[in-house]
């Protein structure tokens, strides 16, 4: 199957092809036709399944017949947060190159006049956040009388984040007749009977069971103390082949805290939650896409919608407490087909009962790291880098290449006793910086054994050997407490 067979004309499928589509996605297939035929849609879709492409394709479509008049949009695409407005308005622009085709941007944060200037001029398509449009309407600067199209994308969101009230306000303003596309990541009972307020008839489109993971992900999971995820969370960094990766906090305050400590320990880092400025979001956000800095510590905020190419990893610094966000979260990775990998950090007794919720949603046990169930079956090949002996070459603590069922080789172990001195350095804060005085200070194994701190973990016992069949000692924190 490919673009044209849908019914998009030649521009369009131009348009995907110089992006590298070759084939539409499941969710493509099922519903650029319909959209096509005028029919509303109530589409259920995971994120990363290309469900943007879903609408907008087809939407430029329709509109490229026709013309924009001043304030008088002709659609209207509506997302719950800025960065999926402001990602939607990129995929808009990137479809419709072959196109003239007007749109405007409505976000909070940014400029009232610039996309006011842009209303005047008359949009094909309105691409905006509930609150931001509500605020042009009431200064009188647009209209939403001859809007033909109507796009709720990311409904389950705009429920959880209260936003129907002004949701509901603003299709009153529409005219009754007219397409309704309505998309939301789960079509529970909650959505489908919101949906009803906004769609005719519409055409149900599934493509994956609601709040299921992608096969693409390799998720593992990882206990450890309160006080040892730091420590957990840079023995990851380092023993994994980090591309680029988001690490999701729970709470606001956390993640610049978290910033901090992973500069001091020479790792990239930039902040991403929803107390920071628009333009400090952005500025951030293109900094981590450009890859400048490798590592994103953010709130949910970017969790749901957020596409970043090619995202290595995702690492749930805290166990998120609403099971379906760790789908969103895990989301972010194993996109469009390629593996991922996902790490979630577990150290409380509320933890416990936040895992359980989440095994229960997505109906699999999480593997503990090191389990070699965790591993992405469908691309084992890449999820299993090649780089695990670099691994120990680099004398980094294993969390889960050195459990028994990984294989190890005999080449990998004799790496890594070469490098006997680097992996004594160790329990997590292996000194890679090279003459750092904060690491250098926390010194050897040995010296950290006498220094446990009220409530750490007991340091490991004096061994000799650099793998745990070597060793005999399970670190703590593979231990499901
Ligand atoms: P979305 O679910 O819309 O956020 O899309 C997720 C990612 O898939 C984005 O990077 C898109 O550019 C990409 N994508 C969408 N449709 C296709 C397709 N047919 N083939 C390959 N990649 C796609």
């Amino acid at each position: 199957m490919n673009f044209s067979e849908l019914g998009l004309c030649q521009e369009l499928s131009q348009a995907v092809a110089d992006l590298g589509y070759t084939e539409p996605t499941p969710i493509q297939e099922k519903s650029i036709p319909y959209v096509l035929m005028g029919r509303d849609i109530l589409g259920s879709a995971q994120t990363g399944t290309g469900k943007t492409a879903s609408f907008t394709l087809p939407m430029i479509e329709i509109l490229a017949a026709g013309r924009a008049k001043a304030r008088l949009p002709r659609s209207l695409i509506l997302a719950p947060t800025r960065e999926l407005a402001a990602q939607v308005a990129d995929s808009f622009e990137k479809f419709s190159t072959y196109h003239k085709l007007s749109m405007a941007l409505l976000i909070g944060g940014v400029s009232f006049a610039d996309q006011n200037a842009a209303l005047s001029k008359g949009v094909d398509v309105l691409i905006a956040t509930p609150g931001r449009l509500l605020d042009h309407f009431e200064r009188g600067k647009v209209l939403l009388t001859d809007v033909k199209i109507l796009v709720i994308d990311e409904a389950d969101r705009m429920l959880d984040m209260g936003f129907i009230p002004d949701v509901e306000r603003i299709v009153g303003l529409l005219p009754p007749l007219r397409q309704t596309l309505f998309f939301s990541a789960t079509l529970s009972d909650d959505i489908k009977k919101l949906s009803d307020k906004f769609v005719s008839n519409p055409k149900v489109i599934e493509v994956a069971p609601p709040a299921s993971t992608a096969d693409t992900v390799a998720q593992h999971l990882v206990w450890t103390s309160p006080k040892g995820k730091r420590e957990a969370l840079r023995g990851l960094l380092r023993s994994e082949d980090v591309k680029n990766a988001v690490i999701f906090c729970n709470r606001k305050r956390d993640i610049s805290t978290l910033v901090t400590s992973l500069k001091r320990h020479d790792f990239g880092a930039v902040a991403l939650h929803g107390d920071m400025t628009q333009s400090a979001r952005l500025d951030a956000l293109q900094k981590f896409k450009d890859g400048e800095v490798p590592l994103m510590i953010a709130s949910d905020v970017a969790a749901r919608g957020l596409d970043i190419a090619g995202l290595s990893h995702v690492f749930n610094f805290d166990v998120p407490g609403n099971a379906e966000d760790y789908v969103h979260r895990i989301g972010r990775t194993g996109r469009a087909g390629k593996s991922g990998r996902a790490f979630t950090i577990a150290a409380s007794e509320d933890d416990k009962k936040y895992v359980g919720a989440i095994e229960k949603l997505i109906g699999k046990p999480i593997p503990l790291a090191g389990d070699a169930r965790s591993e992405a079956p469908q691309d084992a090949s890449e999820a299993k880098p090649a780089s695990r002996s670099k691994k120990k070459k680099a004398g980094s603590r294993r969390t889960e290449a050195d459990s028994p069922e990984s294989g190890k080789t005999e080449s990998g172990r004799k790496d890594a006793s070469k490098t006997e001195s680097a992996s004594r350095n160790e329990s997590g804060s292996r000194n890679e910086s090279g003459g750092n005085d904060d690491n250098r200070s926390r010194g050897g194994r040995s010296r950290r054994k006498q220094e446990n701190a009220p409530g750490e973990l007991p340091a490991p016992p004096e061994c000799k050997g650099d793998t745990l069949q070597d060793t005999g000692h399970v670190p703590a924190f593979l231990l499901r407490s």
